[in-house]
This record gives structure tokens, sequence and C-alpha cells, in this order.
């Protein structure tokens, strides 16, 4: 019987990578600005809780350099100099609307906000952070109107296949909310980038798998994939406190990741394999912190196991 040979991705990596894809695409290094213009999220306002979702801090995901009492204009201006002052080489900027839930305003709202978001002709394209229950028909005009005037995405949190396990963490959505969001996302041609979390409470590898084939069919453009770590203001920190909750050791990560994106498409392009908590806030797991070691071993683990994204789906 013939050997199957593996699907070729670029950079000499087993999977495919957005950044090199990005860099291609604009013929040079791309940046994202991260931005808050100040939403908040259905979770936090009382619309489907107060808390926010357990893993996330109070900042909604906010980056650390970022100036939310400025307006969306200087928050990117302020970040293109950033980078131009570290020597950061990049000549093209992707605005990175990125705290809270950014479609959760009036669509009128949200159109001028955007505009704001391409306000210097080095900006090059838009990624939108969201929600599946955020994306109202009128929004949807607006993303796909954007969408021709940039290259835009929309980035979605599916984070577990299990609705007991959204439940649990205050998602406050459902499993099909995301697939029903996007599908509307792909009928209008909106490309989107879907959230996963390995290792929630009560998730088994079963249902990480789970969350691959729904990823698949959804039509998603790229994935996010996080472990679960433990940030010193969110909700979940004071469970973990009691020992009520159990963390993945970087060994158990890594190779979930592998199997993950060996069942995951290789049209997806991977945006990330572990979350980054913001320094002096993580309490657990520390490999957690060092997310250079766990990308080396993902790489290793990779091939001693010769695992590629989306192996299992062509054998
Ligand atoms: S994870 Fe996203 S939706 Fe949930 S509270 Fe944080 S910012 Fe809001």
């Amino acid at each position: 019987m013939a050997e199957k040979s593996m699907i070729k991705f670029s950079d000499g990596k087993r999977f495919s990578v957005l950044g090199p894809s990005l860099n291609r695409l604009f013929g040079g290094k791309v940046r994202r600005i991260a931005l808050d213009a100040g939403f908040t999220c259905p979770v936090r306002d009382g619309s489907r809780g107060t808390l926010g979702c357990r893993y996330c801090d109070a900042l909604g995901t906010r980056a650390r350099y970022v100036q939310p009492e400025c307006s969306v204009r200087e928050q990117l201006a302020l970040g293109i100099a950033g980078c131009v002052e570290r020597n950061l080489e990049a000549q093209r900027f992707i605005a990175y609307f990125q705290a809270y839930t950014n479609t959760y305003a009036p669509a009128e709202q949200l159109r001028s906000i955007y505009a704001e978001g391409l306000s210097d002709s080095r900006v090059v394209g838009m990624a939108i952070a969201t929600r599946p229950d955020c994306l109202p028909d009128d929004v949807l005009d607006v993303l796909a109107e954007f969408s021709q005037r940039t290259f835009l995405w929309v980035e979605m949190g599916l984070q577990s296949s299990r609705n007991e396990t959204l439940h649990a963490m205050g998602r406050g959505h459902s499993v099909e909310e995301f697939q029903m969001a996007a599908e509307r996302l792909r009928q209008r041609g909106i490309r989107f980038c879907s959230h996963v979390i390995l290792g929630l409470p009560g998730d088994t590898p079963e249902d990480f798998w789970a969350a691959a084939r729904i990823l698949n069919e959804s039509g998603a453009w790229g994935a996010k994939i996080h472990n679960l770590y433990i940030d010193r203001d969110a909700p979940l920190a004071r469970e973990w406190e009691t020992g009520s909750i159990s963390l993945m050791t970087l060994e158990e990560y890594a190779e979930s990741v592998a199997e993950f994106l060996a069942r995951l498409s290789p049209d997806i392009l991977i945006h990330r394999l572990a979350g980054e908590a913001p320094r002096g806030r993580l309490l657990a797991p520390k490999w957690a912190g060092h997310k250079r070691a766990f990308l080396r071993r993902l790489d290793q683990l990779l091939k001693e196991r010769d695992l590629y994204q989306g192996k299992f789906l062509t054998e």
C-alpha cells in the first residue's frame, strides 16, 4: 500500500500558521495593534450574566499596553508609534478590537468605531472579537461592509463542544448558537476565527475532538487554541484556591494540542496554540508563563508521533 505523505505546510511547520501567511499576503511584516473601544459583554451587563466568563479577568482580555481612556484613533496611533519605537520592523498593521465584545453596540455606532480603526493608512486589516450571540443582521451588514474595505476577520469563541461546560463557565451561549452564527457569517462571506479552550473543567479529550469537528464543519478560516490558566482576577481563581479545579501539565496540554491539530482541517489557519497569562497575574499552571517551552515540546511531539494538522482526516 502506498504510504500517505504529509500535507505540505510552509515554514517547516506541521500546521498552518497565521503570521507568515499574513506577511506573505501583505508583502512584509504585519503586527496587530490591540484596541479597547469601551464595550462590555452580555455576560457582564446583566443581559446573560453579571460575572463574565469564569476564566476571564476583569479587563475582558484587554492587552496590558492599551490605554482605554484614549479614543480608538489615539490608541491606534500610540500602538503603531510603540512598534516603531521598539524597532519592530512592521510597516503594516491590523487594528485588533480585542477587549470585551466588539459588536455589542448599535450598528451605526459600530460603523464609526470601526472607521476609526482604519484611520491610519498603514492599517491593512481589522480583527473584531465577539460572541455568537452578538451578531444581529444589521451588525452583520456593517461587518460585510468593512470586509469590502479591508482584510477583516471576526473572532468568535466556541470554547467547548459541551453546553454543560459552557453553562458552568458562564459563557451565556450554546454550541448551537455558535453554529448558527458561523453559518450566518459564512453566508455573508465574512471570514472568522474560532476560539477553543482545551482543559475546561468537565471536558474530556473526546470533547476536545468534538470541538475540532465543530470547527471543521463551521467553515472557520482560523482557530485559536488555548490552555486553561488561572488569572488571579478571574472568578475561577476562587474555585482554584479551594482545590476543586485541576489543570493540565505542559506535557498533557502539548499532547492534547497535537491530537487536536491532527483532527483539525488543514485549511484552518492557526492563530494561536496557547494562551498567554499577563505577567504578574498568573496563579497556575506555572508553565503557562513559558509559552516557548510549550511550543518547543509541541514541535517535538508532532515529529515524534508523526502528527500534523488534518492527518486523521485524510486516513
Ligand atoms: S471571555 Fe469574552 S465574552 Fe467572556 S467575559 Fe471575557 S471578554 Fe466577555
